[in-house]
């Protein structure tokens, strides 16, 4: 667990080394650490070292760290698929959500968001390389989307993210990036006050913060390869 610890000072070194580099200033970009599959022994390393946002797939298995972790002051954001029968545990329980790509969805969150609790943030999955295995809207449908979402009570819409195909290059990975970042530009020309590009895992992290990312998400580099 001391590995959590020294995982997460290289990470945070290393986004704020990408963001000068990239001329974004120090600290432009948030570190959301994805503890899908993780115990909660490495949730609460992570919490100890200060990590305060953490990501996770699967509802059930995002429940039982929430519950178990509800005395610390840590932010949840839920990034996995989400199909309409677990809407409602996720509207009631989590701060966040990365995956809403169909009108239907989010308004189920709105409705079953609770009336005492701050608005679910969002942000609209971008089906970005247009590929057949991974869920969100594809770029043409996005603007009609986006405008439904952001009319929506109790939902604050964000931004947008993306999960692109994997690329080695620094150059090729960027390639993605930069069309998500026109993507966000033209909403906000349209109107929408959208802060967000949920974009840059593990491995393209860095091409993702010169285009303009603010939330990277990172799992294992900061908890090391997940159990199978
Ligand atoms: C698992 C996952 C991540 C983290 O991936 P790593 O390669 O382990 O950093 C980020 N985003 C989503 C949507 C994921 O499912």
């Amino acid at each position: 667990m001391i590995r959590v610890t020294e995982n997460l000072r290289v990470i945070r070194d290393l986004l704020a080394q990408a963001s000068n580099d990239a001329g974004r200033g120090e600290h432009p970009v948030k570190l959301l650490a994805v503890s899908k599959k993780q115990p909660l022994a490495a949730v609460l390393a992570a919490a100890g070292a200060g990590q305060v946002d953490f990501g996770e797939n699967f509802v059930q298995e995002g429940l039982e760290k929430i519950a178990a972790t509800a005395h610390l002051d840590l932010v949840w954001h839920y990034i996995g698929h989400l199909q309409a029968n677990k809407t409602r545990q996720v509207a009631q329980h989590f701060d966040w959500v990365h995956t809403v790509d169909r009108l239907r969805i989010a308004r189920r969150l709105s409705d079953q968001r609770p009336a005492g609790r701050d608005d679910l943030q969002v942000c609209l999955q971008v089906n970005i390389d247009d590929e057949a295995s991974k869920s969100g809207i594809g770029p043409d449908e996005l603007p009609g989307l986006a405008a439904a979402v952001a009319e929506l009570p109790r939902l604050q819409l964000r931004g947008l993210m993306c999960l692109p195909r994997n690329r080695d290059d620094f150059d090729a990975q960027r390639e993605p990036f930069a069309r998500m970042r026109q993507l966000l530009a033209a909403l906000r020309q349209d109107g929408l006050e959208l802060d967000t590009l949920s974009m840059g895992m593990s491995g393209d992290f860095r091409a993702a913060i010169f285009e303009g990312s603010t939330i990277v998400r990172i799992g294992t580099a900061v908890f090391g390869s997940r159990p199978t």
